[in-house]
Order: structure tokens, then sequence, then C-alpha cells
């Protein structure tokens, strides 16, 4: 029997692989994608109901001309789709006036001259009265911040993507990858597919298919909270903006109580537990919940209440916490990976851009900083 022939396969159907897909159809490729899990799932990166999307960026400027394109794509995908994916509750980065994620942020704000206020602990509590930080932080308020409702755009992007024709393999996973006269093979636990490229968005499970990333890429259990406010009033999507706060015990991000699913909080790096994907450590134990009710007892304490739902995640970092776009030397085969604990704002950039590099081979963005070059590769 002949094997089935695409343009293009994507491997990898999280919140990367599902964007990505969306965008090679809507450029009338005839694309494939597939995922080993039900889209979406809770076993990878893109699960826990929200993710952070803000323009001020203290990770590195070059970020801004994408998240500016993202929003963008993200808003064309609501009018497209006539789903609300995305709700803007304004950011704060707070700090120390001299520690990164205050001082980064107000440079991403200066240099791309983007909306601003700057508040200290007590001018913060006045505007937000659900934050209690002391006097002496500073924070940079932005109000296009916001949440994306992660499981909803992946089906977005898929059920939008089927629609214009793509095929969508689910329970399917990829095992080997080879070279081939057509382009690339592809053969998954159930049948093996030919294409002219494969785009691969495996998330944690990056180096099972392309083993030289196993020294570059790290899977990290994340552990999510959701705890009940005192007062529910205070920590509502309209007068909580999402955060990022870095404080001597580390640093956290947290979202407002949507319909009273509770404060959600995060710690940056969690625990620093390397995980092998497919042994993520789901069940939730006291240190997990301890870690996060630190930041709450200091700095949220109105929200210091019952943990009502707690789940693991994973990070997938690279040495530096940028993330790695690698076209293959050898075969056909474009990667994106990575994402390093910030990615999912990104996703609907990321998929153009694949889009662009399989089609064109060339992207219009400056993606320099997320080359494999700076590793020495
Ligand atoms: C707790 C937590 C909080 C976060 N907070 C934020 C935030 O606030 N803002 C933000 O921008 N980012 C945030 N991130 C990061 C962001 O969610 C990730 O960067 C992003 O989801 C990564 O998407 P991905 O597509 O690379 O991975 P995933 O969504 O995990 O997708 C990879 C997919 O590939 C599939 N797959 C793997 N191997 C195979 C195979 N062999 N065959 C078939 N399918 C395969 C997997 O099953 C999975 O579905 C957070 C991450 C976590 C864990």
């Amino acid at each position: 029997m002949p094997l089935e022939k695409f343009d293009c396969l994507v491997i990898g159907l999280g919140g990367m692989g599902s964007a990505a897909l969306f965008e090679l159809k809507k450029q009338g490729l005839n694309v494939m994608g597939i995922e080993q899990f039900s889209i979406p799932h809770d076993k990878g990166s893109s699960h826990g109901l929200s993710r952070i999307i803000r323009l001020a960026y203290f990770e590195h400027p070059s970020y801004i001309p994408l998240l500016k394109r993202s929003y963008t794509l993200w808003r064309e995908l609501e009018n497209e789709s006539s789903e609300k994916l995305l709700l803007q509750t304004g950011s704060i980065d707070a700090s120390l006036p001299d520690d990164r994620v205050f001082k980064g942020s107000l440079k991403s704000c200066l240099d791309y001259n983007l909306d601003h206020e700057i508040l200290d602990g007590n001018s913060l509590t006045k505007k937000f009265p659900g934050y209690g930080l002391p006097k002496k932080f500073k924070a940079v308020y932005q109000p296009e911040g916001g949440i994306l409702i992660p499981e909803k755009c992946i089906t977005t992007f898929t059920n939008m993507a089927k629609k214009k024709g793509a095929i969508i393999k689910e329970g399917e996973k990829v095992l080997n990858l080879e070279k081939d006269p057509y382009g690339i093979k592809v053969t998954t636990n159930q049948k093996s597919y030919l294409a002219k490229k494969a785009v691969i968005t495996a998330g944690s499970w990056t180096s099972e298919l392309i083993s030289e990333f196993h020294s570059i890429l790290t899977p990290v259990r994340q552990v999510m909270g959701w705890f009940k406010p005192k007062k529910e009033e205070d920590f509502t999507k309209e007068v909580f903006p999402v955060f990022n706060l870095e404080v001597e015990e580390g640093h956290f991000y947290g979202f407002p109580s949507l319909d009273q699913t509770g404060l959600k909080i995060g710690k940056w790096q969690h625990r620093h537990e390397k995980t092998v994907p497919d042994q993520l450590r789901t069940d939730i134990d006291k240190e997990d919940e301890e870690v996060l009710r630190i930041c709450l007892k200091h700095y949220f304490p109105k929200a210091n209440g019952q943990l009502l739902n707690a789940k693991a995640c994973m990070f997938t970092n690279t040495p530096d916490e940028h993330f790695l776009i690698h076209q293959s030397p050898s075969m056909p085969l474009l990667s994106a990976s990575g994402f390093s604990g910030h990615g999912f704002k990104f996703c609907s950039v990321i998929g153009e851009i694949i889009g662009q590099l399989i089609i064109r081979g060339k992207t219009d963005y400056d993606i320099d900083l997320f080359s494999i070059r700076r590793f020495g590769r």
C-alpha cells in the first residue's frame, strides 16, 4: 500500500503545534497534525485554564515586536472563530526597584513607548486592594496585560484548521523520523506517512525525537494552585491584574479568580524538580502547597485561604530560558521548542513564523535570539 503523502506534518498539537497547523492550512498546504494524547490534555505544558499575556517584557526587549504581532493574531483568531480567548486585566510586574522584574519591565515600556504607570507597594494596594506588597516594592502596571485560556486557544486552532481541511490524528504517537526521497518519512505507533516537510512541536518530549537536544532542553515539574480569597470581590478579573512578582522567596506569577475558581498562583521553576515527561509527578503534596502559600502569606494575605485546586504541569527549559527554533541541517525538519515557561502568549506568532519558515524558508521576524548557535552548535 502506498503511504499517504502530505505537504507538511505537524508533530505535537499543544499550544505551538495547534497554532502551526492552523497557519499552514490557512496558507493552503495539505497538512496533517499528529497528537499522542487527546486535544487538549493535561499531561504537557498547556493546561490549567489561564496563561498570562503581557506587553511589558522584562525577559528581553526583542520579544516585544513578537508580542505586538501575537496580540493582533489572537484578536484575529477571536474574530474568525467567534470565541473569546483573551481577557484583558492589565499586568503588574513588581520587585525591589533595582531588581530585574521592575527594571526590565519599565525598560521595555520606555523603549517601546508602551502605556504604563509606576506604583509602589502602597499605591498598588490603593489601586488594586488584593495586592499587599510592602511600600518599598515598585510595580509597573501595563493596561494591555491579560489572560489567555489555553485549552480553548488550542481547540480553537485545531477546530479552525479542521474546518479548512486539515487532518488531525489524536492518540497517535510519532516514534521515528527519517530522510526520504519524498522529503521525510514519519512513523507512528500506528503507521507511516510521507511529507515534503515536518514540524516538531512536541514540547517536553522534543528530545525524544531529536536526541541532540537532550543537553539543551530540560523538562521541569511545575505546580499551579488555586486559593480561596477571603474577599472574592478584591480578586475578580475587573480589579486584579495578572502579576509577576520577584521577592526574596522567589519569582511568583498569578491570576485573578475567574468565576470564583480562586486566586491562581505559581512559583517560577517551583522546586526545580527535573522530570521525564511520561513520568511527570501529578500528585500535589504539602511542600508544593507551602511553596505557593508563603507568597500569599507575605504579599497577598487576603487570598491566603483554602487550597481549592492544584495541578502539575511542565516547563521545557533552555539554559538561558529563551526559545529554540531550529531547522535540521540533514532533513526537511523544523522544530520549535524550549519555551521555558513563558511561551504560551506567543503561540499565535510562533505559528505564523513556522508557516513562513516552512513555506518560504525565511521569516519576517527577528528570531536570532532563538538560534541554536548560541549554544555553540
Ligand atoms: C504551570 C505553567 C504556567 C505557565 N504560565 C505561562 C504564562 O502565564 N504565560 C505564558 O506565556 N506561558 C506560560 N507557560 C508556558 C507555556 O504554557 C508553554 O511555553 C507552552 O504551553 C508550550 O507549548 P508547547 O506546544 O511547546 O508544548 P505542549 O503544549 O506540551 O505541546 C506539546 C505536544 O506535543 C505532543 N507530543 C509530544 N511528543 C509527541 C509524539 N512523539 N507524537 C505525537 N505527539 C507528541 C504532546 O502530547 C503535547 O500535546 C506556563 C507553563 C506552565 C507549565
